[in-house]
């Protein structure tokens, strides 16, 4: 059986779930090589971060054999039904978490999930975000029962999204909002929008970004050229024609880039958290808003996961001033929604536009979006669940998790660090932290990664299976944040 991390792309490492210890290596009472107990002679060989290989796989394939004994009911269900799906899940990167065969999830509540065997898990992971306010919030589920009987969708408002309106007004500051389905066609509608409104066509985004699947953000910079990033698939046009990319805290490269008054949109996370978490240079933010003003170019702020700052995102809290507000996932409490705001500027521009142009057809909206049932989630969200006492516990908790793996890396000797944006949390494999996503990217080791999840989840946490990420919810109690120190701090010795 084919274990964890195969399925992985470049971050892969392909081990025998059941493979058998390597000559030399101790076994202690929990069926683990001990490193300590490692003879000289072990074949190990050392990987980019300095780890033993031998001792990573032997470690990935006890942990993936104990993962599938638990889950007998889990194993059988899914080989036996998961024909009718392409590779047998319902979207393919639910085989991107480093389990030998995913998960099927019975229920999840609060900050739990319970799997079809009956395992529970503490979640850290939230469904990369979606649920980060917890799974199923009562106000969200009480609004979406009122709202149920009295119809999901008919493309009509309803008096929820007044409210709504009101409510991101007031958080966000901007005066105009739209609501989408999803971050990624928020982004692509607010990059439409931007490019009507200066009549410009190029898109800027930071190295190693990552805003959703929206086209103008798969560029990434190989040997200092701007190309389509290797792994997109189907690409039909050179993205790079619209596109230009620079390093994350590279000022230098920013102002030259929009030099030309050529790019219609600057559209960035403020704190990069889709390769790792990399944080803004001191100053950096105020001297991308100085840039892109001087240079005609609109700044969108995607805020879809540091939102994790507080009530009014890495924005409210950095006073930072963006023409476009983007949030996505958490926003509807896990139901598909997100909302893009705009300045006034933009949005006299954009009426003045469409007063020009024939009826119709002008890329933006999908049928779902804004339906009445989003809007009755959105509303509970924004009143009742992203408020200002739930962040302050989130904060709190985020704290006590970045300590404890602080001190577990301390006691390893471990050249590792640990960063945290409010709730959402990091460990990386490098001494200190990322200034820009090309370091970001060259700290990553799959293999380890895979391995470290993998230990976790076995120990009962979940943590996000895209590099080493941890969200911290309203409902998250301070005994799971200690389990999951506990869990780090007997996965990790094991693995070095
Ligand atoms: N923006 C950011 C910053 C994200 O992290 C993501 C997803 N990870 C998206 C946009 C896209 O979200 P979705 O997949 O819900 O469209």
């Amino acid at each position: 059986m084919l274990a964890a991390g195969a399925r992985r792309g470049n971050r892969s490492v392909i081990v025998h779930a059941a493979a058998a210890p390597s000559a030399g290596q101790e076994i202690n009472e929990s069926g683990y090589a001990n490193r300590r107990g490692l003879s000289t002679h072990d074949s190990s060989d050392y990987n980019d971060s300095g780890m033993k290989t031998g001792i990573l796989e032997n470690f990935t394939a006890i942990e993936s054999k104990r993962f599938a004994d638990l889950r007998p009911r889990t194993r059988d269900e899914h080989a036996r039904r998961g024909k009718g799906l392409y590779a047998g899940v319902p979207l393919h990167w639910m085989l991107d978490w480093p389990m030998p065969f995913p998960m099927i999830v019975a229920s999840a509540q609060g900050s739990a999930i319970t799997d079809i065997d009956g395992v529970e898990l503490a979640d850290f992971c939230f469904g990369d975000t979606g649920s980060m306010f917890g799974h199923s919030p009562k106000p969200v589920v009480d609004a979406i029962t009122r709202q149920l009987g009295k119809g999901m969708t008919h493309m009509l408002t309803t008096q929820d999204a007044y409210e709504v309106g009101f409510l991101l007004r007031e958080r966000f500051g901007l005066p105009h909002w739209q609501i989408a389905t999803t971050a990624s066609d928020a982004n692509r509608f607010a990059l439409r929008v931007a490019r009507a409104v200066t009549a410009r066509t190029n898109i800027l985004v930071m190295n190693h970004c990552y805003h959703g699947a929206v086209d103008e953000s798969y560029v990434t910079l190989i040997d200092g050229k701007p190309k389509n990033r290797p792994g997109v698939i189907g690409q039909a046009v050179d993205l790079t024609q619209m596109s230009k990319v620079v390093e994350f805290n590279d000022l230098a490269a920013l102002e030259a880039a929009l030099a030309p008054r050529d790019v219609a949109c600057v559209m960035m996370e403020p704190a990069m958290t889709n390769c790792s978490m990399v944080l803004p240079d001191p100053g950096y933010l105020a001297e991308v808003r100085r840039l892109t003003r001087a240079a005609g170019t609109l700044l969108l702020i995607d805020e879809t996961h540091t939102i994790s700052s507080g009530p009014m995102g890495f924005t409210g809290a950095h006073r930072l001033e963006p023409d476009i507000f983007v949030l996505g996932k958490p926003i509807a409490g896990g139901l598909p929604a997100s909302v893009w705001g705009f300045s006034e500027e933009i949005a006299a521009e954009w009426t003045r536009i469409r007063a020009t142009k024939p009826a119709g057809h002008s890329g933006f909206g999908t049928t779902l979006s804004a339906n009445a049932l989003c809007l009755a989630a959105m509303r509970a969200m924004l009143r009742e669940v992203m408020t200002e006492s739930a962040y302050c516990h989130m904060d709190r908790l985020a704290q006590r998790l970045a300590d404890g793996f602080s001190n577990v890396i301390r006691t390893e000797k471990l050249p590792w660090t640990i960063v945290r944006v409010g709730a959402r949390v990091e460990f990386a494999f490098a001494a200190k932290p990322f200034r820009n996503g090309s370091e970001a990217m060259a700290a990553h080791d799959g293999g380890l990664e895979n391995a470290i999840h993998l230990g976790l989840v076995n120990r009962g946490c979940l943590i996000t299976p895209f590099h080493n990420m941890m969200l911290v919810s309203p409902e998250t109690s301070s005994g799971q944040v200690d389990q999951l120190v506990r869990a780090f701090a007997d996965v990790v010795p094991r693995v070095h």
